[in-house]
């Protein structure tokens, strides 16, 4: 049996000893939890979360970067209500409902370009398997069955199913489970922190499209699809990198024949100022997939997005044709009202625009972090911010995070990386308590 922390009350130790009994937490070495205890959360409200205790901690990353406008939001409960006394969940092979058309009809006329059809699953990860199976697919039925490897970006991340880990570059995940997985060639990052001394951001986004360029020119007739995190390179510690990059790929994809797959599960809805992150370079891609704030965070709910061309190649008489793939949940109802009452919230709270004034604050307060001494590369896209904190200490980032929790903050660094990805809904107020918070936990590390 675990030991675990008794200066706690006895109805929290009570909880958190069930739970490691009886729950495997994710992305987790179980036995650390011997020395760190769980937070039982009995609550949430806005960007706070409250546990067993009274406690209240200010969810700093979104929990695990789904949530936009707060937990317990009350015009989603409300739709989620409302919803569970119609009809919580049919089958969506041979039946359909409103909740999933009206979702897809939305979709349509808020994402880039022309992406007709949305294909649903749960989870993210789901959703990328989705996209490459239907690209290769789609070359297949053109009569292109070579066309079967994918390209990524160097320390892309794309989710952990053996498909979407395949098309991941990030070691910690993908080393163990190396035997498992499809080779795929990874082409040089843009993140800027990779540019030489003197290079702008955009020069150096311009040297890692022509060395894909190159790649693909080399190997294009194997390739279905180019996969890529736009923007931000989220779990490999939030790199960024300048939209010329999407332009250029962009035209590489068209030129050469390949599928342009963007990974927007992380940075849709509005994460980096713009809607989607294609925006900013006002290119559309030919596979978008979208997943964690697609209904604020609330239930699991993907989709992938493709076009009328892609559509069509599997429009056939023959059944064999047809995307024979399927997930028990595709197009939950309840999932698909969330979604529907997340993009209400964006139309009538004009979220894009106050997301502007909101960023425009965080940047004045947390000039301190960027002159801080112990910081280096402090960088912000839209709703995202992330600096790297000088520092040997293996351990950094869990004891980070335990740092944060003494000052009410959940911080979840990757690596030595700190990032804030807060709700959207987050207040002057409490952006000063996570900026004070931050520098309180500086001193202490
Ligand atoms: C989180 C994430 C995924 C995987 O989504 P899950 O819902 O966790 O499976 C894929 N791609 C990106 C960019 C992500 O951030």
């Amino acid at each position: 049996m675990t030991k675990i922390n008794h200066n706690t009350p006895l109805s929290t130790s009570h909880l958190q000893q069930r739970s490691l009994e009886a729950v495997w937490h994710p992305c987790t070495q179980m036995k650390q939890h011997e020395a760190f205890p769980l937070i039982p959360v009995v609550s949430g409200k806005g960007v706070w979360l409250h546990d067993a205790d009274g406690n209240r901690y200010l969810d700093a990353i979104s929990s695990w970067w789904v949530n936009l406008f707060g937990h317990s939001n009350p015009h989603i409960n409300a739709a989620i209500r409302d919803q569970l006394d119609k009809i919580e969940h049919v089958m969506l092979a041979g039946f359909t409902h409103e909740p999933v058309v009206a979702l897809s009809e939305r979709l349509q006329k808020i994402t880039p370009g022309t992406l007709g059809h949305c294909f649903y699953a749960s989870d993210g990860a789901s959703a990328i398997e989705i996209a490459l199976k239907m690209s290769f697919h789609y070359w297949l039925l053109c009569g292109q069955p070579q066309k079967n490897h994918f390209i990524s970006l160097q320390n892309d991340y794309h989710g952990e199913t053996l498909g979407a880990l395949s098309v991941t570059d990030v070691a910690i995940f993908k080393q163990t489970y190396a035997p498992l997985l499809r080779q795929c060639a990874h082409v040089p990052t843009p993140d800027w922190r990779y540019a030489e001394p003197g290079e702008s951001a955009q020069d150096y986004a311009i040297r890692a499209a022509a060395a894909l360029e190159q790649y693909v020119a080399e190997n294009h007739s194997q390739i279905a699809g180019f996969i890529l995190e736009p923007l931000v390179q989220g779990a490999t510690g939030m790199g960024m990198y300048h939209p010329i990059y999407l332009q250029r790929a962009r035209e590489i994809c068209n030129r050469y024949q390949i599928h342009l797959i963007a990974d927007e599960i992380a940075v849709g809805f509005g994460r980096t100022g713009t809607l989607f992150a294609c925006n900013q370079a006002d290119i559309a891609p030919d596979f978008l997939c979208l997943a964690k704030g697609l209904n604020g965070g609330y239930l699991p709910l993907s989709v992938v997005m493709t076009t009328d061309t892609v559509f069509q190649a599997f429009y056939d008489d023959k059944i064999a044709h047809a995307f024979l793939h399927s997930h028990s949940h595709t197009g939950n109802a309840l999932a698909c009202r969330a979604a529907l009452a997340t993009l209400d919230i964006f139309e009538q709270d004009q979220v894009i625009d106050a997301n502007k004034i909101k960023a425009a604050y965080l940047n004045k307060i947390a000039v301190p972090l960027t002159t801080h001494p112990k910081i280096i590369n402090f960088r912000n896209c839209g709703m995202i911010w992330a600096f790297e904190v000088k520092t040997d200490d293996p351990d950094f980032s869990a004891k980070c995070f335990q740092a944060g929790l003494k000052q009410r903050l959940l911080l979840r660094p990757l690596d030595t990386t700190i990032y804030f990805m807060p709700p959207y809904i987050i207040n002057e107020q409490e952006m000063d308590l996570l900026i004070s918070g931050t520098l309180q936990i500086l001193d202490t590390l």
